[in-house]
């Protein structure tokens, strides 16, 4: 139950996110919450490769909240690493170690790079809009790749001179610089992840990028 209740403000931070609009989200209720620390075998590799790109994390417990929702071989994400500094990271939730293995390799080699690039300077912080929702996508019973903690929604990226690019704000606004590093990003990230939606998808994504690795090269 402390688990659950520690969800809440979670779910309320999630409230805004509608890369998939938000339809009938099955009830919270934890069926059952074993702790599993010991990781199983297939996912130890993948806490050896998250460790190897020098993030901080924290592995978490497996839970199983009813209706398919649950946060399975996940892990809590502290911060990553680019190529000679840490990176922050805002309002991020448990991801599966997967899609946080994948997401690393992007904030060092896709964002960080292009930051460099295009806007000559480092960057410090991604802001994201979270990452587990247990709810299904609209118009269909499917459940949304959050209800599984294998989705981010980013929304916003700070450089160490205390510029603060935001998809909402800079997608079709920004400087020129400002506007290829995020069409870079996003270029970068349907390299990386199976499906990538952002403001061209529709309305609900106009102020994040939404990155999941299920799909196949699906990148709007
Ligand atoms: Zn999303």
């Amino acid at each position: 139950m402390r688990r659950y209740l520690a969800t809440l403000p979670l779910l309320a931070l999630l409230a805004g996110c509608l890369d998939i609009p938000q339809a009938t989200a099955p009830r919270q209720t934890v069926r059952q919450s074993t702790a599993v620390l010991t990781p199983r075998p297939e996912s130890r590799q993948c806490l050896a490769g998250l460790g190897a790109s020098r993030a901080n994390f924290t592995p978490l417990p497996d839970q199983y909240f009813g209706a398919g929702c649950q946060q399975v071989n996940t892990v809590r994400l502290a911060g990553l690493q680019s190529d000679n500094a840490s990176l922050a990271l805002s309002n991020l939730g448990p991801v599966t170690c997967p899609l946080a293995e994948t997401f690393a390799g992007w904030a060092r080699f896709g964002i960080d790079r292009a930051a460099r690039q295009e806007l000559g300077s480092r960057l410090v912080r991604i802001e994201t809009m979270g990452s587990y929702n247990c709810r299904s996508v609209a118009g269909s019973d499917r459940l949304s790749a959050h209800a599984r903690a294998a989705a981010i929604d980013i929304s916003g990226f700070v450089l160490a001179d205390g510029r603060r690019i935001t998809i909402l704000g800079d997608w079709t606004e920004g400087s020129p610089a400002e506007k290829r590093f995020l069409q870079l990003i996003h270029a970068s990230a349907c390299k990386r992840f199976g499906t990538v939606l952002g403001p061209a998808y529709n309305a609900a994504h106009r102020n994040h990028l939404h990155v999941e690795l299920s799909g196949r090269n699906y990148c709007r």
